[in-house]
């Protein structure tokens, strides 16, 4: 497809998405002339806090967004989207695989590591660029990922950062494994970590999260992880209990967290692929009463909820329906973003075109901090 009709055909993607969320969730048309609300929110940059969250995985519209789709997202159509603004047309002009496309989305930068092995990103990722410019510690900026493979996400390559100036990464289902030695059968639906071939999960070392530091940092006791873990259902419910404990414990200002439960859609059943994104729909929602709830975040906290990018559609033969990501065809490029907090419009979306790359930017003019080798921009909307 030529990049014109590309730019076309995303646009009209996202038209339409913005028709079914005015008429289903009841947003209004955004203007971009409007004066900024953020300008006068009350809270002072060095309280605020942002949340991060991949809507991870890739999932189409006709499961979301559309009318036949709606009902897999009660949380974000009837809760979330009412009090956010929303981007419908973030396009994604980067490399599809999970790893390096959340290393894109964390950078500015479209990565181009493998997305198969244990690499850092090449570009200085926002957390870098947010502990350096404005002197924050360690503890102030952390990742939840699902997958072994993103051991490397939160310090990058680039040698004016890297080293020690990252976020901290939590790896749940690495501190789980570590937890219950010789992989009981109670927690194997936890432990599955990738759902790609090749599969890959490297042996870690370096930044992870060492098991005694369940005790110290979540204040959590391995036998207490272990007994709540069985009474969980899958790797991003997991994920969500340790953002919170995290949350808690910690109450760090930036705040990552990667969700994958859909993407169990490769395996083939469509049935789990749905229940994987009324999961993560449930959990966006969880996540938000928790931000309202927690002394240290209600008030002062932005959600951000997008993917790091969507699915093959039905229309295109190399891409069997559901299942994959791997044409890089319009749907699986053009995904979207929801932002809530205190002086974001409530019930707004935009139709522009925006892309993966300007979260970073933008990041960084809410938050004050440079991120000079980002390609994207701030989005004005926000600002
Ligand atoms: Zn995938």
């Amino acid at each position: 497809m030529k990049i014109r009709e590309a730019r076309e055909a995303s646009a009209f993607l996202a038209r339409s998405r913005r028709d079914f969320l005015r008429s289903a969730a009841g947003a209004t048309l955004g203007s971009a002339f409007l004066p900024s609300p953020w300008a006068r929110a009350a809270v002072s940059a060095p309280k605020r806090k942002v949340v991060v969250v991949t809507f991870g995985g890739g999932a189409r519209d006709q499961e979301t967004f559309a009318p036949e789709g709606q009902e897999n997202l009660p949380h974000l159509m009837r809760e979330l989207i009412p009090q956010s603004t929303f981007f419908t047309q973030v396009v994604n002009r980067g490399i599809l695989g999970h790893y390096v496309a959340t290393a894109s989305l964390a950078t500015g930068v479209y990565e181009t590591i493998n997305n198969f092995a244990s690499l850092p990103p090449q570009s200085p990722t926002v957390f870098e660029y947010f502990r350096k410019d404005l002197k924050r510690p360690s503890s102030d900026a952390w990742v939840v990922a699902p997958s072994n493979g993103f051991n490397r996400i939160g310090e990058s390559s680039h040698r004016s950062y890297g080293q020690g100036l990252g976020a901290r990464v939590i790896l749940p289902k690495h501190l789980l494994s570590a937890a219950v030695p010789g992989r009981s059968s109670d927690y194997q639906h936890l432990l599955r970590d990738n759902y790609e071939t090749p599969f890959y999960a490297p042996e870690l070392e370096g930044n992870e999260f060492e098991l005694q530091q369940l005790e110290t940092i979540l204040k959590l006791s391995v036998d207490d992880f272990k007994s709540h873990a069985q009474t969980l259902s899958s790797p991003d419910e997991l994920s969500l209990y340790i953002v919170r404990q995290l949350m808690r414990q910690v109450a760090p200002s930036l705040l990552w967290v990667t969700m994958h439960d859909i993407d169990i859609a490769h395996a083939g059943a469509y049935s789990l692929y749905i229940e994987g994104i009324r999961r993560t729909d449930r959990l966006c929602s969880d996540l938000w009463k928790t931000i309202q709830s927690e002394p240290e975040y209600a008030g002062k906290t932005t959600l951000f909820i997008l993917p790091d990018f969507g699915r093959d559609s039905d229309d295109d033969a190399g891409g069997n329906g559901f299942q994959h990501h791997r044409t890089g065809d319009v749907l699986s490029r053009t995904t979207w973003m929801l932002v809530a907090g205190p002086g974001i419009r409530e019930g707004v979306v935009f139709d522009r075109a925006t892309e993966s790359t300007d979260l970073v930017p933008t990041l960084g003019s809410m938050l004050g901090f440079t991120p000079s080798f980002a390609q994207g921009k701030p989005i004005r909307e926000l600002l």
